[in-house]
């Protein structure tokens, strides 16, 4: 497989770190410098738990100094389970019987997100199968993206719509990229050869280096934020981990710019797949909690994506150690959504990719976020200031952006607090916004104060 050494990846694997070794490697990341792919290792390899809790330290130490309190929120919108793939971990695999199909047609699209809109959501990640024609392909994720981008729900309108779709050639991602999408996400599902082949065994999905590709595809396209992952349970994952920094490292060295956010997805069961149920490489809650450690502490400027397959109390933890994104109350059902009761049980559904775990509603997450004293944010504004890829960066690497964006996030969360929030969360949103307010003097704080006057006179939607 394309960018990975897999025998270097397995050398990796033998180190053992001494507690001296760990402390060297956790100063530096203190200073939120990146780690070597050797460094990340001796943190892999780490169980003892008083080890375990000086990463976790410095995974919440580095994550507050980047990130700052804020959780970016967003809800995948499902837009076809039509896929002439097969693999074997996926409801949606070309297979399995068992799964109803359903492509939703852009009006179908339009009025999903019309609902999502009601709720709330202002950053939406469109997921579809793969079908066998490039050019269909294309086609029907262009005309989504706009249907999307065009839904209104008393003028709130998304402000950002990732993908997470088939890989693409440069020309189809330049049209996905005028059509106005933010983040690229392909997950590499293994970096593991062996296992990749064995659980990919048809469609223009059997070849690895495709998926490679694509990445590359949408950086020459100029998509400059592209996210990645691997799906953990299909392989040994500090195998994973490693490989994906390998991947990450080539990346850097190619664009000067690495992926914009790392996905940790844990495999789940699905309807019709075996394997899915019983995968050869499960993970403990604390190892999956140590990966997630170790992402932040490695790649301290890359953002890390926790979606609803993990159950709430897990979730609420790894907001803790360094995750950045959120997503909230999602259905991986295309046409799951249903007009105020997306709530509604959903894991009996046949047309659905696989179970979740946190089925709580939005409001309910802002709920924790808050009395964690988090801020749910609702920001796109790097994106639509084009502080995208390299420019992102060289903001957030200095912790100049964390400011910036603090006073985005409260402005978007004084937002949801007065068109969607229930009463309660509305007092306990006020409350932290009170809070954040102290943490802000001069100009940042002028700042805040004239959007939160907007806000309070109706106007919607500003940001800096
Ligand atoms: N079809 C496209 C693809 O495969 O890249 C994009 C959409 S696919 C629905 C999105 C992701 O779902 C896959 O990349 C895979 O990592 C994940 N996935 C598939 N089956 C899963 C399962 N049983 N549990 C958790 N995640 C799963
Ligand atoms: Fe199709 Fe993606 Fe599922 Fe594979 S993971 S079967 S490509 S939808």
């Amino acid at each position: 497989m394309k960018h990975v050494d897999e025998a270097r990846v397995n050398s990796f694997l033998e180190i053992e770190a001494s507690e001296k070794e760990i402390d060297s490697v956790l100063e530096k990341a203190r200073q939120l410098k990146r780690l070597t792919l050797e460094e990340s290792a001796k943190l892999l390899s780490v169980t003892d738990s008083a080890l375990l809790k000086k990463i976790y330290d410095a995974a919440s130490y580095v994550k507050n100094t980047i990130y700052g309190k804020r959780v970016v929120m967003f809800v995948p919108l499902y837009i076809s389970n039509v896929c002439a793939n097969s693999c074997l971990y996926c409801g949606f695999a070309s297979n399995n019987k068992l799964t109803v199909r359903k492509k939703l047609t852009f009006q179908e699209i339009k009025e999903q997100t019309e609902i999502l809109l009601k709720r709330g959501h202002k950053r939406i990640l469109m997921v579809a199968g793969e079908m066998s024609s490039s050019k269909e392909n294309t086609d029907y994720y262009v005309g989504a993206v706009k249907a999307i981008y065009s839904a209104d729900y008393k003028g709130n309108k998304i402000k950002r719509v990732n993908i997470n779709v088939a890989p693409m050639s440069v020309d189809d991602f330049k049209k996905l990229k005028e059509a106005g999408i933010g983040t690229y996400q392909i997950f590499q599902e293994t970096y593991h050869e062996g296992t990749y082949k064995k659980l990919h065994t048809a469609g223009a999905k059997s070849d690895p280096d495709n998926r490679l590709d694509a990445v590359d595809n949408a950086f020459k396209a100029e998509i400059d934020d592209v996210g990645i992952g691997p799906l953990l349970g299909l392989y040994d994952h500090r195998f994973e981990i490693l490989a994906m920094l390998m991947h990450v490292e080539y990346l850097e060295k190619t664009y000067g710019v690495g992926p914009h956010t790392i996905s940790v997805p844990r495999i789940e069961p699905a309807p019709g797949s075996a394997y899915a149920s019983n995968p050869e490489y499960p993970l403990t809650d604390e190892e999956f909690k140590k990966l997630v450690a170790v992402l932040r502490l490695s790649v301290p400027y890359t953002g890390i994506i926790m979606s609803t397959r993990e159950t709430a109390n897990l979730r609420d933890v790894l907001v803790n150690l360094g995750v950045s994104q959120i997503s909230a109350e999602s259905r991986v059902t295309p046409g799951g959504y249903e007009d105020d009761s997306v709530v509604t049980p959903h894991n009996n559904k046949l047309e659905r990719q696989f179970s979740l775990n946190d089925q709580r509603t939005l409001d309910e997450i802002v709920k924790s976020l808050l009395l964690q004293g988090f801020i749910p944010s609702f920001c796109a504004a790097c994106y639509r200031k084009n502080r995208t890829g390299e420019h992102f960066m060289d903001l957030a690497k200095p912790g100049k952006i964390k400011h910036m964006c603090d006073i985005n996030a409260l402005v978007t969360l004084k937002e949801y607090l007065e068109d969607f929030a229930e009463p309660e969360i509305k007092e306990l949103g006020y409350k932290l916004i009170e809070e954040r307010k102290t943490k802000l003097d001069g100009a940042g704080l002028n700042a805040l104060e004239t959007f939160f006057k907007n806000v309070d006179n109706g106007i919607r939607d500003e940001y800096i």
